[in-house]
């Protein structure tokens, strides 16, 4: 029976990185939602269109000829061909990537592709041969698939959050690197959270609070939440 996990969270929760480790541990298809959101803002961005063209940045993200690979040990993204991988997690996308998301229609896009590629791991085939997904985002456990098997939201404290953001950005949390990422990661999840719903869970969702646990403690507590 396939398996079909969604995990929402803030900036700096640790979602990505726990996500890609659930699904390896369990042979799961691994889908990042915001590289999607991430591509969709770098593609718009490589066209010259004005991010507040809310027609015009909807209109060019239908036409986004994305493609992603499931696989969590290398998961990647490609436009047009390219490899994006590094370019989406550029300074600049991740300045504006809030605009993008904040467009309707382009999240009306975005969420029906990753429905059909939950739909497509759920089904024989796919990259998982039918054996499942862990889906992360934003709105993954609330909108895009509120009949997921499992849904957790992976919650940590404004310092612990910033901290892991320092360290992945700036390769250190000293106070210093720590107070320089605060504006930015506090800015865009205030800007994100008013169109999607990532910190208070929703019925249903399973809270795990990673503040107090290293990596390894929180990708042994998701998977209990999973087997429960
Ligand atoms: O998770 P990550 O930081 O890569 O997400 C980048 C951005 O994509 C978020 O700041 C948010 O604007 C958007 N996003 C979203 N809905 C999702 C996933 C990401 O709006 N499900």
């Amino acid at each position: 029976h396939p398996l079909s996990i969604a995990i929402d969270g803030p900036s700096g929760s640790g979602k990505s990185s726990v996500s890609k480790a659930v699904a390896r541990s369990l042979g799961l298809a691994y889908l990042d939602t915001g590289a999607m959101y991430r591509a969709a803002t770098l593609w718009v961005m490589g066209r010259g269109i004005a991010l507040d063209d809310q027609v015009a940045v909807a209109r060019a993200v239908k036409d986004m000829p994305l493609v992603q690979v499931l696989d969590p040990v290398s998961p990647g993204v490609e436009l047009d061909g390219i490899d994006v991988a590094d370019a989406i997690r550029s300074a600049d996308v991740t300045t504006n990537v809030s605009k993008v998301a904040t467009n309707l229609d382009v999240r009306g896009e975005l969420r029906a592709r990753q429905r059909a590629i939950i739909d497509q791991e759920r089904a024989t085939g796919g990259f998982s041969a039918g054996r499942g997904i862990v889906a992360e985002g934003r709105d993954i456990t609330t909108v895009v698939a509120p009949d997921a098997d499992v849904r957790i939201l992976l919650t940590a404290s404004e310092e612990a959050r910033l901290a892991r953001r320092s360290l992945e950005v700036n390769g250190t949390a000293n106070k210093e690197a720590v107070d320089s990422m605060r504006d930015q990661v506090v800015r865009r999840d205030r800007d994100d959270s008013t169109v999607t719903q990532f910190t208070v869970a929703a019925d249903g969702v399973v809270t795990l609070d990673s503040s107090d646990l290293d990596f390894d403690q929180t990708v042994a507590a998701a998977l209990r939440i999973v087997a429960k």
